[in-house]
């Protein structure tokens, strides 16, 4: 039997051995695949975005709304923002994607503007990747020039890990954004690579805690009190603070609770087209002037 336990075990090597390439072949087929789609879209204009409104917990009001890459390709379907995000990272894209999504949400939120929706925020997320471009700063002004949008109306997000990939590079960015009136979130707050004495140095308006701790705060109490210490150290430096992924009222209660300033999350609005996002802006002002009335 010895012969035949030998002989599976290495029939078995080899089925898994054959697994695994076959397994690594067909990952590698889906990035390829993913990598040309992606450009195809790209080139084709057929990326979208979706914006989330950023809610004062006080008002129940939008503030502002954060952009959120959505691409539906044709062949692949669906292909979920994190997994997108990923290709265009490794292969470089997210540069050129990066400026259609800057320029394509400077531009809607003009056009809220003047069409009558105020003066609402919008907040574009960022990869570490774009901050190595030489002429970032300038690329920026120039989207701001050829829309129309104010800098005041435009933050960055971006997380604690792609700051600490090249910190001095990267603060030395966000001064000159910040000197234009360009704010700056950290992202995920809580989940990275954190340095405080680096992050303290950074001209920050908010920090976004992250919705896995949010998600917890009703039932882990654990990540109940890593809320209220991120919350309390937002409001000891004077910056304002975000829970996103807030998706029940009692997760909501609790941020109100401690006095955090906005949320995002399902509770209020799913990430949405354009078209809804001004829809449901409009309602709220119609709601707000008719209760003033
Ligand atoms: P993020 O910037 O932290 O965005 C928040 C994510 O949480 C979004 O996922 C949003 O749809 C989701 N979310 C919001 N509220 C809730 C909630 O109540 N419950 C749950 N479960 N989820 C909620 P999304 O749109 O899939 O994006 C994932 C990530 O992809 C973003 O995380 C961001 O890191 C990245 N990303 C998206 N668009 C861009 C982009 O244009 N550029 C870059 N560099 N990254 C982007
Ligand atoms: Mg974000
Ligand atoms: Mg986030
Ligand atoms: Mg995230």
């Amino acid at each position: 039997h010895a012969d035949t336990a030998m002989y599976r075990a290495k029939d078995l090597g080899r089925n898994k051995l054959q697994f695994y390439e076959h397994g690594m072949r067909s990952m590698q087929d889906r990035r390829n695949q993913l990598e040309q789609r992606l450009r195809l879209a790209l080139e084709e204009n057929s990326l979208k975005l979706a914006y989330q409104p950023k809610v004062d917990v006080d008002s129940g009001r939008t503030r502002g709304v954060e952009a959120l890459l959505r691409w539906t390709d044709t062949e692949l379907g669906e292909v979920p923002p994190e997994e997108a995000i990923a290709i265009a990272e490794d292969t470089g894209l997210i540069v050129p994607i990066g400026e259609w999504v800057l320029r394509e949400a400077c531009s809607q939120l003009e056009r809220w503007r003047t069409s009558g929706l105020g003066e609402l925020t919008v907040a574009v997320n960022l990869s570490a990747r774009q901050l190595n471009e030489k002429d970032f700063v300038s690329r920026v002004r120039h989207i701001l020039e050829e829309t129309g949008l104010a800098p005041e109306q435009l933050e960055f997000e971006l997380t604690e890990t792609a700051i600490m990939q090249d910190p001095d590079n990267a603060l030395r960015i966000f001064r000159q954004l910040d000197s234009l009136g360009i704010a700056l979130s950290i992202d995920d707050f809580g989940t990275g690579y954190s340095n405080l004495s680096q992050l303290k140095r950074f001209p920050i308006r908010c920090l976004k805690v992250d919705r896995s701790f949010t998600a917890g705060v009703t039932s882990d109490h654990q990540d109940a009190a890593i809320v209220r210490a991120l919350i309390m150290l937002a409001h000891s430096l004077d910056l304002e603070v975000v829970a996103e992924g807030v998706e029940t009222d009692a997760q909501l209660d609790f941020i109100r609770r401690l006095k955090g300033q906005q949320y995002q999350g399902y509770l209020y609005s799913r990430p949405l087209p354009a078209a809804d996002i001004g829809r449901l802006i409009t309602a709220e002002r119609g709601a707000g002037s008719a209760g003033a009335m």
